[in-house]
């Protein structure tokens, strides 16, 4: 991890001045860095109260494993590249295969199988799921939330079969009736590519006339320090001032510019761009009111394994009816074993395993067995806890996130990014377009 180098001497009490203080070193508070320098900007400071830059992108050391908290895959035609070209040589290539432990137990293609969800189900099973494709199609297009808008794309019975509905509980940690039909359009799209034939023969026939289009990353084998620390690197070079493992502790609106006060110090901005979560830059507000905003806690549980570990993806998701765990990554598959056994990382959304690591990992042990998957020697290494892995999109909280932002902005705070613009963005690519588009870069 990083040690949180800042080259401002503490304890003074005069204020230091910038053109822009960055809040969250994250994916987007780094391109906000980026495009701000670019922009003209000499003097900027970014200030995280994390240790470390890269934000959620969090690896954790046990022994001689590293594990990741979460699958963190990345692609080479990354917009993210464009701003810092020193990281792609760090990646590490990858060819990840995913795949689906379904209701019926078996290991199959992720997020669909055409052989498992549907064949399989047999003659009777599959004029039903036709039938009640069908019937939503016609009949049910009011989509009023998550659960309406899967309905209406694949139908009652192939969300229940291909275990869809299970998965998405298990995501949300609330059933999918609550969460808000707004979400689901703008963020569950991919339910609708894959259940619609047009889209299937286009990318059939974009994949044979070009062939694969992208490569697969993942981080260096030593953990994200070493490659976000590329990116800090050249953001200091530019002249960006990094105060890391810093204590927020208020954001004032001057006559001219806003103040912040950290650990002491006193930093003045014409600008503040936050990229922090949004009751946390409005509980450093005074002027601001706190909005409740509910967002998913994430365990990791880090394995490490010897024996047969019952399937070769490398990426698994729990579509199955039970079991806590959403979805496991193999490092390595990708690493390579260490002290001749394999290590993996398993997320699961805390409100599934009552709030509780022990449990989760006890859920764990207790369904892979019941599904003839890890048998030999499995041992729990560590585990991490994240309450911000992503948002949940209940009660109207994407309009009452979109009102703070109003009024942060009104206060003079620009706010956007993960948890800046409470916006589940799925990926590093999605967090560096958002960027762009707030401050205006193309
Ligand atoms: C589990 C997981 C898996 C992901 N998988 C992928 C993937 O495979 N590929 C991909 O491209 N992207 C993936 N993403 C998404 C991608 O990483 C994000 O879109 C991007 O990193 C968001 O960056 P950000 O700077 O906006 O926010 P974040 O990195 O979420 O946070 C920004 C800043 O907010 C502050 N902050 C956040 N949480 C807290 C907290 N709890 N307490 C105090 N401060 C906090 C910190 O200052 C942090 O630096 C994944 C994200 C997660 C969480």
């Amino acid at each position: 991890m990083d040690d949180g180098s800042c080259s401002i001497a503490s304890g003074t009490s005069l204020a230091s001045n910038f053109d822009v203080i960055v809040l969250g070193a994250g994916i987007s508070g780094l391109v906000s860095a980026s495009i701000l320098a670019e922009q003209g900007h000499q003097r900027l400071l970014v200030v995280d109260e994390y240790d470390h830059v890269g934000g959620n992108h969090i690896d954790c050391t046990c022994g001689d494993y590293t594990f990741d908290v979460g699958s963190f895959i990345f692609q080479d035609d990354s917009p993210l590249l464009r701003h810092f070209p020193e990281l792609l040589p760090l990646y590490i290539p990858i060819k990840p295969v995913f795949g689906r432990l379904n209701p019926q137990g078996v290991v199959t293609r992720y997020p669909f199988s055409v052989p498992d969800d549907l064949l399989a189900a047999g003659p009777i099973e599959l004029s039903r799921i036709l039938l009640s494709v069908s019937f939503a199609r016609v009949f049910q297009r009011e989509q009023k939330d998550a659960r309406s808008f899967a309905r209406y794309w694949i139908g009652a019975r192939l969300l229940k079969r291909s275990g869809l509905e299970h998965y998405l509980e298990r995501f949300y940690g609330v059933p999918a009736e609550q969460i808000d039909i707004n979400f689901a359009r703008k963020r569950m799209l991919w339910i609708k590519e894959h259940a619609s034939v047009s889209t299937y023969i286009r990318r059939l026939m974009k994949r044979s006339a070009t062939g694969p289009t992208n490569t697969q990353l993942v981080r260096p084998r030593e953990g994200f320090a070493r490659l976000y620390g590329a990116a800090k690197q050249r953001l200091e070079e530019n002249g960006v001032t990094f105060l890391l493992a810093a204590k927020l502790e208020r954001l004032e609106r001057l006559e001219q510019g806003l103040q912040l006060q950290v650990g002491g110090q006193r930093f003045v901005a014409e600008r503040v761009v936050s990229t922090i979560p949004i009751p946390r830059v409005q509980d450093l507000c005074a002027e601001q009111s706190r909005e409740d905003l509910k967002t998913v806690r994430l365990f990791s549980l880090f394995f490490s394994f010897s024996g047969e570990r019952g399937f070769g993806q490398s990426v698994l998701f729990n579509f199955s009816q039970a079991g806590a765990w959403k979805r496991l990554i193999m490092h390595s598959d990708f690493y390579g074993s260490t002290n001749g056994r394999e290590y993996f990382s398993v997320e699961v959304n805390a409100s599934q395993a009552g709030e509780s690591v022990d449990l989760a990992g006890q859920d764990f042990r207790r369904h892979v067995a019941a599904n003839n998957l890890f048998k030999g020697d499995l041992r729990l290494e560590g585990s991490h806890s994240l309450a911000t892995a992503y948002p949940i999109y209940t009660e109207q909280a994407g309009e009452r996130a979109a009102n703070a932002i109003r009024s942060l902005r009104a206060f003079g705070v620009e706010s956007f990014g993960r948890q800046g613009g409470f916006d589940y963005q799925p990926t590093a690519r999605v967090s560096t377009q958002q960027a762009e588009a707030a401050l205006g870069f193309s």
